[in-house]
């Protein structure tokens, strides 16, 4: 999966070491549910935690936490809250991503039976841009009131997301990549987008490709989101769909996302919600890290740990229906995490 390691892989004992970015919010408790469960079945990580202040001047966090990705070579992740409109501090949610070159986001949209939702039975995988795009940070005041953002589109960052999305496709027995644009507006960067996609498609002749523009994509969502399997998006929409799709399946509550380059991966929420409001209550829904967590063991092979996890939330969540109240529960989320541990072998028992 890596071609070439920049830095060897930490592991002793047979164990791995990831790194583990609580971030604000909810980060920090859905964090100590995630280490629960792993040692509670004996899953073989061991953390290594950094927190990064978002209000301390200077960039000493964020720079330990990439050193600590790149030996690791990976990372479980809350949100990070960019808390100043200095234009100096940019986000470093953002950072991370760009500095580890983590060029696409996968988010595998899959709706739970028994959630309450608009839609039932959806099961769409987004591959998102994940670097350059809108997300370029590259904003400048001209004159005083007139300010310059560029959005930036390379033939080389544009092949490599739509080479994953039609890569997925195959390997995952899908039949359609959508490409999503406004090709009709920004002709060169969309444009490039797009024509990008038609080139990689010509290498993946057993798929369908069809390209779709940004805002009919989201009615068509809204209407009719069964249409859609694997969703080739530059970096703005993807985040914007991202959220119509879980907002259509049951809200924020329930994903997680991965992020990858060639060298390193970083595993977090599928919408990157600090959910500050509700952080502390003991209301938060577990499952986006949980799943974020799973997702970690599967990336290192540790399959059947990942395995006996999902099964003992699907227990809870799906046939039990000991769900937390943003899914139509009335459970905290600490009596979901009891009951997922009860589904699962306690590794700590002699
Ligand atoms: P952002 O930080 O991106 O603005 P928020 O943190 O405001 O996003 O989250 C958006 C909405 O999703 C909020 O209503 C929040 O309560 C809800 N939300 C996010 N994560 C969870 C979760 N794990 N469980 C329940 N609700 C959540
Ligand atoms: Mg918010």
């Amino acid at each position: 999966k890596y071609k070439d390691l920049e830095f060897p892989r930490t592991k002793y004992g047979g164990r791995s070491v990831v790194t583990m970015l609580p971030g604000g919010g909810i980060g920090p408790e859905l964090m100590t549910y995630v280490r629960e469960i792993f040692s509670h079945c004996g899953a073989p990580i061991d953390f290594e935690v950094i927190d990064i202040d978002p209000s301390t001047e200077g960039n000493e966090d964020l720079e330990n936490a990439i050193v600590s990705i790149k030996r690791n070579g990976t990372a479980i992740k809350g949100n990070i809250e960019t808390t100043s409109q200095n234009l100096s501090e940019i986000s470093r949610n953002v950072a991370i991503r760009n500095e580890l070159d983590l060029y696409v986001n996968v988010l595998h949209c899959k709706s739970l039976p028994g959630i309450p939702a608009r839609h039932q039975n959806v099961d769409i995988v987004l591959i998102r841009q994940n670097t350059y795009g809108e997300y370029a940070m590259m904003e400048h005041e001209a004159v005083r009131g007139h300010v310059e953002s560029l959005k930036i589109m390379t033939e080389e960052n544009a092949e490599r997301v739509a080479r994953y999305a039609f890569e997925y496709a195959r390997q995952h027995g899908r039949k359609k990549v959508t490409t999503i644009h406004k090709a009709n507006i920004m002709k060169l960067s969309d444009g490039l987008f797009l024509e990008m996609a038609k080139k990689v498609h010509k290498d993946y002749p057993e798929l369908k490709h069809e390209n779709m523009i940004i805002d009919n994509t989201c009615m068509q969502l809204v209407s009719n989101p069964h249409q859609f399997d694997v969703m080739n998006l530059p970096n703005l929409y993807g985040t914007i769909v991202a959220n119509v799709i879980c907002g259509l399946i049951g809200g924020a509550g329930l994903l997680s996302g991965r992020n990858y380059g060639d060298y390193y991966a970083i595993f977090e929420p599928g919408t990157r919600n600090t959910g500050t409001a509700i952080a502390g209550k003991n209301i938060a829904n577990p499952l986006p890290m949980i799943n974020a967590g799973i997702d970690l063991l599967n990336h290192l092979g540790y399959k059947d740990h990942a395995r006996i996890i999902h099964e003992a939330s699907y227990k809870t969540v799906v046939e039990n229906g000991i769900r937390t109240p943003d899914v139509g529960g009335s459970n905290t989320s600490t009596d979901v995490i009891n009951s997922i541990m009860d589904y699962l072998p306690n590794a700590n028992v002699v």
